[in-house]
């Protein structure tokens, strides 16, 4: 596996998400700021910023998963599964390379994460 690959995407993708982040925080406020202005439109414009707000929430979701691959990346455990160590298959770290889990146990996460209800 060619680790520099990797770690170069994941620094772009650092440089490209905390870029847009910024901006999208700012067209959200800017868009919140301007629906005080125009009550008729309020609802709609509140509707898009918090989309955008969302997005950006989102973007910074991911960025904190990028960061922490990259800190896999120089603690050398970049590309092995957090759960069993395993090896993450080297075709879906082209496609998420942040991931931290291997396909197996990203199913099994993804399975877990919906059912996963508050127990009283
Ligand atoms: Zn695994």
């Amino acid at each position: 596996m060619n680790i520099q690959h990797y770690k170069q995407r994941l620094l772009d993708l650092e440089k490209t998400l905390s870029g847009r982040i910024g901006q999208e925080a700012e067209q959200g406020r800017g868009e919140f700021i301007d629906s005080a202005h125009d009550v008729g439109d309020a609802s709609v414009a509140d509707e898009v910023a918090s989309e955008e707000f969302t997005e950006a929430e989102h973007n910074s979701d991911v960025l904190q998963q990028v960061r922490d691959a990259l800190g896999r990346v120089e603690d050398g455990t970049f590309g092995t599964c957090i759960v069993d160590g395993g090896p993450i298959e080297e075709q879906r770290l082209e496609a998420v390379p942040w991931t931290p889990y291997c396909l197996k146990h990203a199913r099994r996460l993804e399975v877990a994460a919906p059912s996963r209800t508050p127990s009283l």
